[in-house]
């Protein structure tokens, strides 16, 4: 394991006063070093290629398409039998277009065979194992190569800096926070010196913390907003609401994880004063698409993976027809994923070019991948859909899972299996819940034959009975 990956798996246990000390003294390095070679070299790579004509791109994505393949049937156990059982040559493909030959892959048939989609030819202990959230359907185990973290965070930084973000920006963080000896002390959020990061709780944004949250801001002036749109709408609310007039401006807004709908952009921006940047992504790594600034859409890296979207019956769609994103990543040689149903949904742009002066393949907004959901806990306070993902393989027996609410404070969390859990995996579950929202939501666990989906291929992760608007009030 490199020593930036075990860095960040004891980073939160080193005290936060010896990250501050840390961060004030490295900060005299340029971010764009202190990252590594991996981040620096893909950052540089990004900016030099980031106007190539579509000729260009194009014979680069048959390369790099070329080159997966190959990979794929000479070290992959699955592909290599894939192929073969399905008369696929590889030697005889000469363009992205052979990609329709090869059937796709779905997040059963990755679940099913894990073990045979890894590379032969790499180093197991180079390998990281991941899980998706599951919010769109079955959480999915999966192996990433250890240098792929880096490498999408130079992507990130580089969509970023579209509304002027640079790799030692301060930022503002609402995501599933991690609190050191903060929370002991009563305090929800913690300043970090070292990342430039201001993070507040997002499962608690309760009057008096965002107040507190506000305090902070003025204090340590952060110039970006980055985190779920859904408690960012929270704080704009209180603000609103409030009638606070916070001295501090942020440079923008850098959403994550969850679908922007246009409303809450439109009202976040008009109270920051301030663009809200999103990028399309998932846990699985095979693609990443960001808006540009001069527009919404989303702009597909070319470099990062290959886009299709294909209609119910799997037929590839080239007009702007809604349909399943499809996709095959580029970056991951230890697991290649191709033709990956993602469950995502989306349509390609419509217009000829964008005035951003960039050749890029473009997709119109994301549909359905996230929907506006919160649990309510004992305090009133809203707890975001996405802040509980549970990256870890306790969920690995779990087909789908549910959180129902009709009670304030109590959550039923619906589970569909595959076999009945043991009563240590559900106390994990239980535990790594209980934790995430602080013991101020009471679940109880429960058993169901079906978790219906609905006709567009989705199913809800929560079912929400509570009347939320009311809720607001009292914020
Ligand atoms: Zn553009």
């Amino acid at each position: 394991m490199r020593l930036f990956n075990l860095l960040k798996k004891y980073y939160v246990k080193i005290p936060l006063k010896i990250t501050n000390i840390l961060g004030y003294a490295s900060n005299i390095i340029p971010a764009k070093k202190r990252f590594g070679k991996v981040y620096e070299h893909q950052l540089n790579q990004l900016d030099k290629e980031q106007y190539a004509s579509s000729e260009v791109q194009a014979k680069r994505t048959d390369e790099r398409f070329l080159a997966l393949v190959r990979h794929a049937y000479d070290h992959v156990p699955y592909y290599r039998e894939l192929f073969d059982q399905h008369q696929i040559k590889v030697d005889t493909f000469t363009s992205i277009k052979d990609i329709q030959k090869i059937p796709f892959l779905t997040r059963q048939q990755l679940t099913n065979n894990r073990e045979q989609l890894v590379a032969e030819n790499i180093d197991r202990n180079q390998l990281i194992y991941k899980t998706t959230s599951g919010t769109t359907g079955n959480p999915v185990g999966f192996y990433l190569d250890e240098d792929t973290v880096m490498k999408e965070w130079a992507y990130i930084n580089h969509l970023w800096s579209r509304i002027g973000y640079k790799p030692d920006s301060s930022r503002l963080v609402f995501r599933g926070a991690v609190f050191r000896e903060q929370a002991r002390k009563g305090k929800n959020w913690q300043y970090d010196a070292l990342r430039k990061e201001l993070s507040c709780n997002i499962f608690d944004m309760n009057a008096k913390n965002l107040k507190d949250y506000c305090r902070a801001i003025e204090r340590y002036k952060p110039d970006y907003i980055h985190g779920y749109m859904s408690a960012i709408v929270i704080l704009a609310k209180y603000i609103a609401h409030n009638d606070l007039k916070l001295k501090h401006h942020f440079k923008g807004i850098l959403a994550i994880s969850e679908n922007v709908i246009d409303a809450q952009r439109k009202y976040v921006e008009k109270i920051f004063g301030c663009r809200v940047y999103s990028f399309y992504g998932h846990s699985e790594r095979l693609v990443i698409a960001g808006e540009c600034e001069k527009s919404h859409e989303y702009h597909i890296e070319p470099s990062y993976g290959y886009i299709e979207i294909v209609d119910e019956d799997g037929q590839v769609i080239d007009d702007d027809q809604i349909g399943e994103i499809v996709a095959t990543g580029f970056c991951n040689q230890g697991m290649p994923l191709i033709r990956y149903r993602t469950g995502d949904m989306a349509s390609w742009s419509t217009k000829a070019s964008c005035s951003c002066g960039r050749n890029h393949l473009r997709i119109q907004s994301v549909y359905g991948r996230w929907r506006q959901d919160v649990l309510v806990n004992q305090e009133h306070s809203f707890v975001s859909l996405t802040s509980l993902n549970m990256h870890s393989n306790v969920f690995d027996q779990v087909v789908r899972y549910q959180y129902c609410q009709d009670t304030v404070g109590e959550v039923t969390l619906k589970l569909m299996v595959n076999r009945p859990l043991t009563s240590d995996e559900e106390a994990e579950i239980l535990r790594q819940l209980n934790q995430k929202t602080q013991e101020k939501i009471a679940y109880t666990i429960e058993y169901v034959d079906d978790l219906p989906i609905k006709a567009n291929g989705k199913y809800s992760m929560i079912d929400q009975q509570l009347d939320l608007d009311s809720f607001f009030e009292t914020v």
